[in-house]
């Protein structure tokens, strides 16, 4: 470690962790390498050839770039469609062109993983009152909570559901609180018991965060998922967008509502963008498996420094996301700035705890990244509060990853018995 000072006592700790994770590295590598066969063989079946990166304008008639990709994401997804477009402006963005396409007045939106997400919630009309919110069409909005475990409700979810409930919404990732994220095999599960009471309700997932992490991709046992292309399925390369997968005639809908009822997909133009979003996607499975080791490696650093970690190194995960609580907020400022300082973009800036509009309390976030808010690059965010807990995610690659973790340690090294 020639290029970063390391104490001889972390450096210890990093040989210790990474015994452990090795076999658990094993087991990454094969879900990598599985998965990143099925891109290869995807971009083959799709004929991608240099002539599909040309930049199209105006209408975008017959952009065929833009119809490969959209085949290679049904393709890696096991879906029978797909809509990826880089002017998805966020992942938020895109469930909502996915809600909005497939809903309509007088439905009824069932979520069975509590809570969605922060910005969906306005969306969706919870809380927040925005003008043109699910809730201002006329769509109801029911939920389920988790259970105190942090799993689904099955039992819960048969009363909840009545014949003609119409979406049953999932989302996968813990986003930033400690449940547990589903695995493919919870989604299926949720799939099969709400297929056996409402047969035609829509399975939707919000699969940010959960791509290419297990070697099942979701697409058998949901209608309809969508996630962001700064997240994992950008592989760290794409500049922006978004991806909706799931049945043919929902992905129809979903492109009535980005462009116009009739044109749908047939239009939009990729304006020189669809290369990147082809090399991001040709690269996310083997991105999603480094960072992936991150996280890992990190849960069995800071394990053993005494720290719950949630998933612990040897659980199985549906996600790249990794929690740590560190339990003050000495060592959450320390943290975040160990993983500034290991960035290859602004690692001479010393993150500190600010009010950020929406979180009534401080937060504290570490994030060096190529593209602004990408967080399948290494990234960390930790409100100032209790139980004082750090989700780090992402890392380009591991050996950045890794030291990146190691820096954070030795931050912290005065704070902790090392
Ligand atoms: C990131 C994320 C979103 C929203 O994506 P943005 O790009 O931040 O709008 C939604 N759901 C989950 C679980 C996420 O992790």
């Amino acid at each position: 470690m020639e290029f970063f000072e390391i104490s001889e006592e972390v450096k210890e700790l990093g040989r210790k962790a990474m015994e452990k994770v090795l076999p658990y590295f094993k087991k990454i590598d094969e879900i990598t390498e599985y998965n990143q066969l099925k891109m290869l063989s995807a971009f083959q079946q799709a004929r991608v050839s240099e002539s599909l990166f040309a930049a199209s304008t105006g209408y975008g008639y017959d952009d065929r770039g833009r119809e490969a990709l959209d085949k290679i994401f049904a393709y890696v997804m096991d879906t029978e469609d797909a809509l990826v477009r880089h002017n998805f402006a966020s992942g938020t963005h895109t469930l909502t062109v996915a809600l909005f396409g497939v809903l309509r007045p007088g439905d009824t939106m069932l979520s069975v993983t509590g809570l969605p997400y922060d910005t969906l919630q306005g969306v969706i009309g919870i809380g927040k009152d925005y003008s043109g919110s699910l809730k201002d069409f006329g769509i109801n909005y029911e939920q389920l909570d988790l259970l105190q475990d942090g799993t689904v409700d099955y039992d819960g979810m048969k009363k909840a559901m009545r014949p003609d409930t119409r979406m049953i919404y999932i989302q996968r990732s813990r986003g930033y609180s400690l449940r547990p994220t589903l695995l493919n095999e919870d989604i299926r599960k949720i799939y099969e018991l709400a297929k056996s009471i409402a047969p035609d309700c829509i399975v939707m997932l919000d699969n940010c965060y959960g791509e290419f992490v297990e070697k099942t991709a979701p697409g058998q046992f949901v209608d309809l998922m969508a996630g962001s292309l700064i997240k994992n399925p950008g592989g760290g390369i794409a500049p922006t967008g978004g991806y909706i997968a799931g049945r043919a005639d929902l992905i129809e809908k979903c492109a009535y509502r980005l462009t116009t009822p009739g044109t749908g997909k047939e239009i939009g133009c990729t304006l020189g963008q669809s290369r990147e979003l082809f090399m991001g996607a040709f690269s996310a499975p083997h991105v999603t498996g480094e960072a992936l080791k991150t996280a890992v490696f990190a849960a069995s650093v800071f394990s053993m420094l005494g720290f719950d970690v949630t998933p612990h190194y040897d659980e199985p995960r549906g996600d790249i996301i990794q929690a740590i609580m560190l339990g003050n907020e000495e060592r959450l400022i320390k943290f975040c700035q160990g993983i500034q300082a290991a960035s290859p973009i602004d690692s001479f800036v010393t993150p500190e705890p600010w009010d950020m509009p929406g979180y009534d309390s401080k937060v504290i976030m570490a994030a060096g990244a190529f593209t602004l808010g990408s967080s399948i690059e290494l990234s960390a965010d930790a409100p100032l509060r209790e139980p004082y807990a750090v989700w780090m995610q992402g890392g380009l690659n591991f050996h950045s990853g890794k030291m990146a973790v190691l820096l954070a340690a030795e931050k912290m090294k005065h704070l902790v018995n090392i």
